[in-house]
């Protein structure tokens, strides 16, 4: 399998160098080639299947022949190494939890893929990779969890002060070893600007080995169609398939279920559940696409607002905005809208959102409202634990700490405070060397 870029003005190049590099060189995100399909024989008998041979499927060929496949085999086992269950919560609406990893959020999939293939491809080799992160919130504590300790790789992330919750900042800034987190005075939009810059810029690429592990990464976005087969084998009337609902940011998480349904796996439809940045809602009702400015909401890690991975979305669909449309809805949801939905959810239901999976059910009873036949599921994305005050004040419901999280809360964080300006970045990265 050969991944082109979608800016077409670089080289094809193989999952590895896919993987290694993060963007292609005229700066495009790269594409699989062809989309491979699922048999049809495996969705037919998904339930007499393992969820790791469910995954090394998936994803054997979009790797080729670039990782052995027992390594692959090794590697898909210990991404997948928590529940994904499907929650039900009324007679229309199930959830989809994603939130069983080590940082309680999806990303850990993603994170923990790509970080155990970089390391596979970087083994023996004597140059130092280093994994630039810009992060929104929840992006840096998966990466940084799975990151720590590989060998050969420094992890270097960048998040806005005071825009993330308490223990997602603590996620990224506790680890220490090989990963560094840079506090930046800005906005997600001036951190991932900065990234950007630093990708592009010479003198930096020339003396460090850079790549990024943002979900325009081949290796990280891809792993991410796994758990909607999961979903799928607990999905009780295949007969009548789900609509799938996704809260959105920066559009990869969604895009990889698109993409599991282009191999084969049984959709009804999908909606894409955005807050106040409305980017891809308002594309969709006009035909324009235009990138804003992100604003701060409660549902902070879908604070995009130019969502990177809404190329791939266009590409799957072949720039088709009819086609597309058939297939994907998206509605905005307020702060409002939000809150109230995590307080009628918690009373009617007894249970407990986050605010991104409050966005995602509401988006998802719209769907549903207008198309009363039809059932489905929205993702679960994170714990709720990780905006205990939001989740807290709004339900009146104290939240059981997980465990893996009251160990968070007694250790100290560290930072290097950096004004949102590349020169800072770039002096930071050089001194590294
Ligand atoms: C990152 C994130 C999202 C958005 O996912 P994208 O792939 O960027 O669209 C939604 N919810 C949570 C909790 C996240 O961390």
């Amino acid at each position: 399998m050969l991944y082109y870029s979608l800016n077409n003005q670089s080289p094809k190049v193989s999952f590895r160098e896919a993987t290694i590099a993060g963007q292609a060189p005229d700066k495009g995100l790269y594409f699989p080639e062809v989309i491979p399909s699922i048999s049809q024989d495996v969705i037919q008998n998904i339930n007499s299947y393992s969820k790791a041979e469910i995954a090394l499927k998936v994803i054997q060929p979009y790797v080729g022949d670039t990782i052995p496949e027992a390594v692959l085999k090794r590697i898909v086992e210990e991404t997948i190494d928590f529940e994904f269950p499907l929650v039900k919560i009324n007679d229309k609406i199930d959830a989809l939890e994603l939130f069983h990893g080590p940082t309680l959020a999806f990303k850990d999939v993603g994170a923990r893929f790509m970080s155990r293939c970089l390391g596979y491809f970087v083994q023996g080799q004597n140059k130092k990779v280093t994994v630039l992160v810009a992060t929104s919130g929840d992006t840096g504590g998966a990466v940084a969890n799975g990151f720590y300790g590989v060998d050969g790789v420094d992890v270097v992330i960048l998040y806005p002060s005071g825009k993330v919750s308490n223990i997602q900042e603590l996620q990224l800034t506790t680890l220490g070893k090989n990963v560094t987190a840079l506090e930046i005075n800005g906005r997600f939009d001036d951190c991932q600007r900065m990234v950007k810059q630093a990708f592009a810029d010479q003198e930096l690429t020339s003396q460090l080995f850079l790549t990024s592990a943002n979900s325009i990464n081949v290796a990280r976005w891809l792993p991410q169609q796994f758990y909607y087969f999961f979903a799928y084998q607990q999905w009780q009337d295949k007969g009548n398939p789900p609509v799938i609902c996704v809260p959105s940011g920066n559009f990869g998480n969604i895009c990889a279920g698109l993409m599991a349904y282009a191999s084969g796996l049984p959709v009804k439809h999908f909606v894409a559940a955005c807050n106040a940045n409305d980017i891809v809602p308002s594309y969709l009702q006009t035909g324009n696409y235009h990138p804003k400015e992100a604003v701060a909401t409660l549902s902070n890690a879908m604070d995009v607002g130019n969502p990177s991975n809404f190329v791939r979305i266009l590409q799957i669909f072949n720039n088709e905005f009819h086609t597309l449309k058939e297939k994907l809805s998206s509605y905005s949801v307020t702060d409002e809208e939000t809150e109230q939905t995590i307080s009628e959810v918690y009373k009617e239901f007894n249970y407990l959102l986050d605010p991104h999976g409050a966005v995602g059910y509401l988006s998802l009873e719209r769907y549903l409202n207008e198309h009363p036949a039809q059932k489905g599921y929205f993702l679960e994305t994170a714990h709720p634990v990780k905006f205990p005050d939001a989740v807290e004040r709004i339900s009146g419901h104290k939240i059981e700490v997980p465990q893996s999280v009251q160990g968070l809360l007694s250790k100290q964080k560290i930072s290097i405070s950096m004004e949102p300006d590349f020169d800072q970045l770039k002096a930071y990265l050089l001194s590294t060397r």
